[in-house]
């Protein structure tokens, strides 16, 4: 071993135990701040004078202290679990916050949705709930123990949903109707302009802007189709550039074009007016998003003479009918503009037992692999990277030059970071069977990486099949989203010519 690597084998190791030793210590920290705060007298006042005290000890805003407050409550009351692992140092608190915030649909158990008889009786709603919360926990921790915080959201999100007491559908519809766009004044002459809307007009206009952000980078800007003005169709007429006019050397980094771009399509000239006047404007979404669908949604979402989605009202916990990537489960019906507007899909069937990619259908045979390879990939496959496929590039595991051949097994997309660690540095990764990757350390640590939809439900699911639910009646097998076959909507790349490789110049 050389020097260099044995000094970096002690660092890897020391980081090990440092890291240990600093997830003890926090959980060590929240227990004494919740038991200190358990034996306070009754009255605002003196917990008032406990929290501004441990906020100095802390170090940190009464806020933050309030909110780890909370979650040491909560772990310790709700989720006995995850608390254990918390204080094995198996889990971190990120983790534990990602596990309960995620879980708060499933505690409001007042809200409409739950039968009568436990709205009678105050107890009986208790007992339900934390049944459901239970069930929810030991669905999730499988989940927490290989997925770092970032990742793990989305999936919990989902779990959870199943749990909820009141659908996303409803929650949706209600919170839809807050929507708004707010100024919100800051330090130093800036101020932040945010709008509270469906998240997938949010995502979709994010990586709208990002695409636009990454070509300006590349200098390869070509303006897309701008949302609201209608080009006509064979025009030789240049479109103009988007963005800041890029100076001859642009230093800007993508933060900064992605404000450029915001600002230049905000500000541009003429509006749909009469778009905006139906009400139908956002429905040509030029941003990508990536939708997992149950076979139900799939149906109510291609329905086109539609009106509302019919839903049991009825406690159902197989109730995640539309996610979106990266989010998290959404109402189908802000899906559903998005479908109307794109002419091309792709349609991803995936195994319900396991959740691996079986069959992919669309307009056009050719390109099988790369849809393939995307559906099952969803984002860079580097442990714990989260860049999505569109900003990847798909990777043969085994060089193609060292006989590695061209095959869904040994494709994998990596971001070009990942992309260029692989090649340039110690790291070597194999790929198994269902595209799970395995990757090596430089100090020779082993990280095994699974495609999205190959986590460990099953495992959780036998482990716990005995498990009755709280209600009788309902259908323990249809609960876990593993037992239920999906699809998965994709827009449709293929106008791109010359990026098969998924670098995409938006
Ligand atoms: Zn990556």
């Amino acid at each position: 071993m050389s020097q260099a690597l044995q000094i970096s084998e002690e660092a890897m190791t020391g980081l090990e135990v440092a890291t240990r030793d600093l997830r003890l210590a926090e959980a060590k920290r929240i227990d004494h701040l919740a038991r200190g705060f358990r034996a306070l007298p009754p009255g605002k006042m003196p917990e008032r004078a406990y929290l501004a005290e441990a906020a100095l000890i802390f170090g940190c805003s009464e806020h933050r202290v309030k909110s780890l407050l909370g979650l040491a409550l909560t772990l310790s009351d709700e989720y006995i679990d995850t608390a254990g692992l918390v204080r094995d140092a198996r889990l971190t608190l990120r983790h534990a916050e990602v596990i309960t915030d995620a879980g708060r649909v499933i505690t409001n158990i007042t809200a409409a949705g739950c039968d009568d008889a436990a709205i009678a009786h105050p107890r009986e709603q208790q007992r339900i709930a934390e049944a459901r919360r239970k069930e929810y926990e030991q669905a999730v921790l499988p989940h927490a123990l290989e997925l770092t915080p970032n990742r793990l959201a989305p999936v919990a999100k989902r779990l959870a949903e199943q749990w909820a007491v009141e659908p996303i559908e409803e929650r949706q519809a209600r919170e839809a109707a807050r929507r708004r766009v707010a100024v919100v004044p800051l330090d130093d002459g800036m101020a932040e302009l945010r709008a509270y809307m469906p998240a997938v007009q949010a995502y979709g206009l994010f990586d709208h802007l990002t695409r636009i952000g990454k070509a300006a980078k590349r200098k390869t800007i070509q303006a897309p189709p701008i949302p609201g003005v209608r080009t006509t169709a064979g025009s030789a007429e240049p479109a103009p550039e988007l963005g800041e006019a890029p100076a001859a050397d642009d230093t800007r980094g993508l933060d900064q074009i992605r404000v450029g771009a915001l600002y230049d399509l905000l500000s541009r000239d003429p509006f749909d007016a009469a778009a905006i006047a139906s009400g139908t404007s956002g429905s040509g979404l030029q941003g990508r998003v990536q939708l997992v669908v149950t076979a139900e949604g799939f149906e109510a979402l291609v329905t086109k003479h539609g009106g509302t989605v019919m839903r049991d009202t009825a406690y159902d916990p197989g109730a995640v009918k539309c996610a979106l990537k990266g989010y998290g489960p959404i109402g189908i019906d802000s899906a559903r503009p998005l479908i109307a507007s794109q002419t091309r899909w792709d349609v991803v069937t995936v195994c319900k037992h396991t959740g691996s990619v079986i069959r992919t259908d669309s307009y056009r045979p050719n390109r099988a692999q790369v849809r393939f390879v995307s559906a099952r990939d969803e984002h860079c496959r580097h442990p714990g990277c989260m860049a999505p496929v569109y900003r990847s590039e798909i990777d043969h595991t085994i060089d193609a030059a060292l006989g590695g051949p061209t095959a869904t097994d040994n494709l994998a997309h990596l971001c070009l970071m990942h992309h260029i660690l692989k090649g340039e540095s110690d790291w070597t990764v194999v790929q198994g069977e269902g595209g799970v990757l395995v990757w090596t350390s430089p100090t020779g640590r082993t990280y095994v990486e699974r495609p999205p939809d190959l986590l460990p439900e099953l495992t959780s699911v036998q482990a716990d099949a005995a498990a009755p639910w709280p209600e009788a009646g309902q259908d323990r097998q249809a609960a876990n989203p593993a037992q239920r076959s999906h699809v998965r909507f994709e827009a449709d790349d293929d106008d791109q010519s010359g990026s098969a490789d998924g670098n995409h110049p938006f």
